[in-house]
């Protein structure tokens, strides 16, 4: 054995799969020659999913369980399993099928070769809507755009990480955790396999609209403090615009009067104190957006490889295969 594998698997309310999946995925892991362990991550489920968790963990020593208090969501469930994985690689897949587990040796070969993020990028979709498929490009476009890191198209969280890796995913701490935009945000050689995703195996997908929207909206300002750019941008224009318009006013007057008393100098008041005000909350914006970044307390950089005296062990992607 010449490295060891974990494989983090978040699951909420998914007993009608998570049987068939573990066959599978066992199935898999029996042709891998490395040591495999496999961690469930029970999502606070209402069904019986812990129960059968359990029982996976009983009948298969290389099972390890872990349930939440309540439902986190699957970002927090992926956290607490890349937390609690110790091991050379870290492979993050869906528990209802959706992500095949006989991609994992492909995804191994890759890290093997040298990448320290391998990524599932999914061909074609299966039983999704094309109203789906038309918002989710739109989203990436608009991440494409707005944010510094780019973010894969068409992922999900299906990916092999190495250690140093995902040592890099547990110094993110944020609240807000877009895992998609962070998995891209740490940087290193990453690439991608390309693989067909099926439909959902049993059960029902737990994103709606909903809940997509907010993720999308957690993705943008959780990468990007593009939309309080705009304000100050839209205080300046407002400010610029009423400051003008404020001396064209006055100038009027000075020059023809103005029939309707008080007119003018209402206006200018206004005028004067909406674009203040724009402007203000743009600067208090600007702050914000400051603040904001230093409280997620990201690291500032990782390191990727050292050469020279002054580093006595150069830093080693993946482990050789020593086989
Ligand atoms: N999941 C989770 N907590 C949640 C929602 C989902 O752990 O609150 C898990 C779920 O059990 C599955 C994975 O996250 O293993 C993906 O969920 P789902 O299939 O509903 O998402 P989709 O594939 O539709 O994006
Ligand atoms: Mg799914």
């Amino acid at each position: 054995m010449s490295f060891s594998l974990a494989v983090v698997v978040p699951a909420y309310n998914e007993a009608q799969v998570i049987g068939t999946f573990h066959a599978r995925l066992a199935g898999v892991l029996d042709g891998i020659d490395a040591a495999c362990r496999v961690i469930y991550v029970d999502d606070g489920s209402s069904d019986d999913t812990w129960p059968m968790i359990v029982a996976l963990a009983e009948e298969d020593p290389r099972v390890e369980a872990l349930r939440l208090s309540r439902n986190f969501g699957k970002e927090a469930a992926m956290t607490a399993g890349l937390d609690a994985a110790d091991a050379d690689a870290v492979v993050v897949i869906d528990a209802d099928l959706q992500d095949p587990p006989e991609l994992i040796p492909e995804l191994i070969a890759r890290w093997l070769d040298g990448y320290d993020v391998v990524y599932a990028t999914r061909g074609e979709r299966d039983g999704e809507t094309r109203t789906k498929k038309i918002t989710s490009a739109a989203f990436y476009r608009v991440m494409e755009k707005l944010s510094d890191t780019p973010l894969p198209r068409d992922t999900g969280d299906f990916r092999l990480l190495s250690r140093r890796a995902v040592e890099a995913m547990r110094g993110l701490r944020e609240r807000q955790r877009f895992m998609k935009g962070l998995f891209a945000w740490i940087g290193y050689p990453q690439t991608s396999v390309t693989y067909h995703r099926d439909a959902r195996h049993a059960g029902n997908t737990k994103w709606n609209y909903w809940r997509l929207t907010n993720l999308a909206i957690e993705g943008i300002t959780s990468f990007s403090t593009a939309p309080l750019r705009m304000a100050t941008w839209l205080g300046v224009s407002a400010a610029g615009f009423a400051f003008v318009y404020g001396l064209w006013v006055m100038l009027k007057v000075l020059l023809w009067g103005d029939p309707v008393r008080g007119y003018p100098t209402l206006m200018v008041v206004i005028l004067f104190l909406g674009g203040a005000q724009l402007l203000a909350l743009g600067v208090i914006g600007e702050y914000i957006g400051r603040t904001y970044a230093e409280a997620k307390r990201r690291p500032l950089y990782y390191i990727e490889s050292r050469r020279g005296g002054l580093w006595p062990s150069a830093d080693r992607g993946p482990p050789p295969p020593q086989r």
